[in-house]
């Protein structure tokens, strides 16, 4: 295994688009409620669906909202009243640390993750999103991209969320600010480039296995025709 290849990546990646500031959000608690609402649904529609609560985006106030308030607040980001019930076993969680970030990073990061996997609705991806993005945890977010980025190249991970996790953690410092980087940069590449397979322009072309084979593929078409 190549230990070089995953920070050759992340700073190619992160020499050609910069820091990206990730999670778009002004709150530790926005950050929880985007990485639930985010759940099969589009960025801009999470927006909007945050953008509905106003001024009123807190912990207290999802507390104290009724439930069906609640998902008609968020309906922008589809599956709402499944989110909801979200939201509110997310909310009760936060609760029992007083809302305080600070009182959860004082926890093992184990023990975090392992409490917010057992409440319904909180997945591995969310999981770890909300530990990285929300608390500054050093945990690696996987996602469909960061799975793409890695048959691409090829990079060998193993199959599976906790694989695929297990080798970038394994292979970079364990570091919160490359995490959270390096998982906004995937995305960012993915989306621009890497899920339509478009090469050109891509910062990863010179060193990417799959770039190399429809390179090659072209040429040897271009030879033919000659
Ligand atoms: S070079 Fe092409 S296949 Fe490789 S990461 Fe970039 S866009 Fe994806």
């Amino acid at each position: 295994m190549d230990e070089e290849l995953l920070p050759m990546i992340y700073e190619t990646l992160l020499a050609h688009y910069g820091e990206l500031q990730w999670w778009p959000a002004k709150t530790p608690y926005e950050v929880i409620v985007g990485a639930i609402l985010t759940q099969n649904t589009s960025w801009v529609n999470v927006k909007t669906a945050i953008a509905n609560f106003g001024a009123n985006l807190s912990p207290e106030s999802v507390a104290n909202t009724d439930i069906a308030k609640l998902a008609e607040t968020i309906r922008p980001a589809g599956f709402f009243n499944r989110k909801a019930a979200y939201l509110k076993a997310v909310t009760e969680w936060f609760e029992r640390y007083s809302y305080d970030v600070f009182t959860i990073r004082q926890k093992p990061l184990s023990k975090i993750r392992a409490e917010l996997l057992s409440i319904k609705g909180v997945g591995q991806e969310t999981a770890d999103s909300i530990l990285l993005y929300a608390f500054g945890f050093p945990s690696f977010v996987v996602d469909a991209y960061t799975v793409l980025l890695c048959n691409r190249f090829p990079v060998e991970t193993g199959k599976g969320y906790a694989a695929v996790k297990a080798y970038f953690e394994n292979n970079l410092p364990q570091n919160a600010k490359i995490y959270n980087n390096f998982h906004a940069l995937i995305v960012i590449n993915a989306k621009k480039h890497c899920r339509k397979a478009a090469c050109d322009g891509c910062p990863l072309s010179e060193t990417c296995g799959k770039c190399r084979l429809i390179r090659d593929k072209n040429l040897s078409n271009t030879a033919h025709i000659l």
